[in-house]
């Protein structure tokens, strides 16, 4: 009996939580795997965040809360876009939901009609295409290579947009590719958007705080940008809270408050005690922030350093993030007894399979002849998993 609807029919599993869980389920078995597929920060949470969190338990914050989030955390986050990224906003223009991704889903839901475009530049983040779907809309996968450090140009983006533009989903730090767009770069997007104004961006910054070339820059300091831009953040990366499930947009508020009206009938505002530890993450001191970045930055080099000495891979050297996306259609066709590999997928199995090392294929991605690594893990790790990825891909002839 499949009474299931087309809607949900037509929708792919995540990818990158397949992988986790495959590789979970090995581990469990009791298969020494490293797990290089799931991107959250391997980081604890923060002392005083959690300790927020334990004391809004004990103030009874255990009532549901307004549905965009509690005024404070709110404020919190007007304040953190002030500081941090030059840009005002009023409480009324943030919405807090559970986690960005629902964030990011919530903006497409209220913005897509069915049939409208969605421009969703490729590399990109497995959980877009699929939402864009869910909408029932199109999304229009425009393709940055490697040679282009995986960046769309205004000039692609140009020829993306037709009259069913709706919007464009910009990631940057981008997962998977860990490029970052200059302010010059999206500048030149922008000018190519104000001759559309009809395109909403929906601006996916949730690894802004992980970033190695300087400060974040986001497309909404253009004035003339701020006004269609939903910005998406939250504190899963930032502060290691994955697991809290808070994430936000900021944006005009007709698209707030439209975010509100379907929040309100779907989900409710997000955790209590959660959101307590999200202000308390915003407010409080940044220096962990700052060590966590200085790790990846650390581990980002490290694994670029190994990666670029395995024969047949081809390594960006991403500036953002902690994914690295090498590029391995070099091993296509080959294969190692019956175990061909036709494609990045089949890569990613057999390094799980013979490397006992998790990654994920770079066909969810919109790049089929690329792999995706997480290096949020120890060194330790990161030098015993290439070696042992080295090792299982001299073996494909
Ligand atoms: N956007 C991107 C690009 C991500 O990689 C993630 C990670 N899951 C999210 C959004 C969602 O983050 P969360 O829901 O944990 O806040
Ligand atoms: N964003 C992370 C990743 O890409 C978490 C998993 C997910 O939500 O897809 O691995």
């Amino acid at each position: 009996m499949n009474q299931l609807s087309d809607r949900l029919n037509s929708l792919s599993p995540s990818a990158t939580l397949a992988m986790s869980q495959k590789s979970a389920e090995l581990k469990a078995q009791g298969v020494d795997v490293i797990n290089l597929s799931v991107g959250e920060p391997d980081f604890n949470t923060p002392d005083h965040i959690k300790e927020a969190a334990k004391k809004a338990i004990d103030d009874n914050f255990s009532r549901y809360s307004p549905v965009p989030g509690y005024p404070a955390l709110r404020n919190a986050i007007v304040e953190k876009l002030k500081k941090e990224n030059g840009l005002e906003y009023t409480a009324a223009q943030i919405s807090c939901a559970n986690g960005a991704k629902q964030s990011v889903c919530n903006a497409i839901l209220v913005l897509v009609n069915p049939g409208d475009e969605v421009i969703v530049p490729a590399p990109y983040w497995v959980s877009y295409p699929e939402m864009v779907k869910l909408a029932e809309g199109n999304p229009v996968i425009v393709t940055a290579g490697i040679e282009q450090d995986f960046k769309i140009t205004p000039a692609q983006l140009e020829a993306a947009i037709t009259p069913k533009t709706k919007a464009l989903i910009l990631c940057s730090p981008s997962n998977p590719t860990g490029s970052v767009y200059s302010k010059e770069e999206l500048a030149g997007l922008a000018a190519v958007l104000a001759k559309h104004p009809q395109v909403v961006v929906i601006a996916d910054e949730i690894y802004e705080h992980i970033n190695y070339i300087g400060k974040h820059q986001s497309i909404a300091q253009f004035p003339e940008m701020k006004e269609r831009t939903v910005i998406v953040n939250g504190v899963s990366k930032a502060y290691a809270m994955t697991g809290w499930r808070i994430g936000f947009i900021a944006g005009p508020e007709w698209i707030v408050k439209a975010c509100n009206k379907l929040q309100g009938q779907y989900t409710s505002g997000p955790c209590s005690v959660s959101q307590k530890a999200a202000e308390a993450a915003y407010t409080g001191t940044q220096a962990p922030v700052e060590e966590m970045r200085k790790a990846f930055e650390r581990r980002r080099d490290l694994i670029v350093k190994l990666a670029k000495e395995v024969p047949g891979f081809e390594v960006n050297v991403p500036e953002g993030a902690f994914y690295l996306f090498p590029k391995c259609s070099s091993f296509f066709g080959k294969s190692a007894g019956d175990r061909k590999i036709e494609n990045s997928d089949d890569l990613a199995m057999y390094l799980l399979e013979v490397a006992h090392v998790a990654c994920v294929g770079g066909t969810s991605f919109g790049a089929p002849e690329c792999i995706r690594m997480s290096y949020a893990t120890s060194d330790e790790n990161i030098v015993e998993a290439i070696s042992r990825i080295k090792e299982a891909l001299s073996k494909l002839a």
